[in-house]
């Protein structure tokens, strides 16, 4: 077994935002020479996080960022945390801080209407994703 693993940055522009970053994440697969097996998407940051969603109707990642606002409010009277973004820390932990795909062909085994996002909460901010590349 293969194991490549690489990192690439995202500049973010908003403090909460949905960035598509599949077709970074089936780059790197792509030059891995990989053609069988996963990819591991991961984030290393306490206030951002990866998930996958929908990516053909925009206005899905607006309310997905709306209904973890309304779940995670910015301020909280029993927040303690001296930073101000508890809600931050809140949504990173909730929405994880990592995906795996499978590989097939060399390609990332994505539905028709699936993308790999990279959520940020405490933006703008410069982020980076590190990405793991396994298999034959
Ligand atoms: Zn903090």
């Amino acid at each position: 077994m293969k194991i490549i693993q690489k990192d690439f940055g995202v500049s973010t522009k908003d403090r909460n935002q949905m960035v598509d970053i599949t077709r970074q994440v089936a780059s790197i697969v792509a030059q891995s020479g990989i053609s069988d097996g996963d990819v591991v998407v991961y984030c290393p940051h306490t206030t951002a996080a990866i998930t996958i969603n929908e990516n053909a109707d925009p206005t899905v990642p607006q309310d997905l960022l709306l209904t973890l606002a309304e779940l995670i409010p910015h301020s909280n009277p029993g927040y303690r945390h001296c930073e101000g973004n508890s809600d931050s820390h809140a949504k990173s932990t909730l929405v994880g801080c990592s995906e795996q795909v499978l590989i097939k062909g060399g390609s990332l085994v994505l539905g028709t209407w699936q993308a790999v996002y990279f959520c940020e909460f405490d933006g703008p901010r410069s982020r980076r994703v590190s990405i793991q590349v396994r298999g034959e």
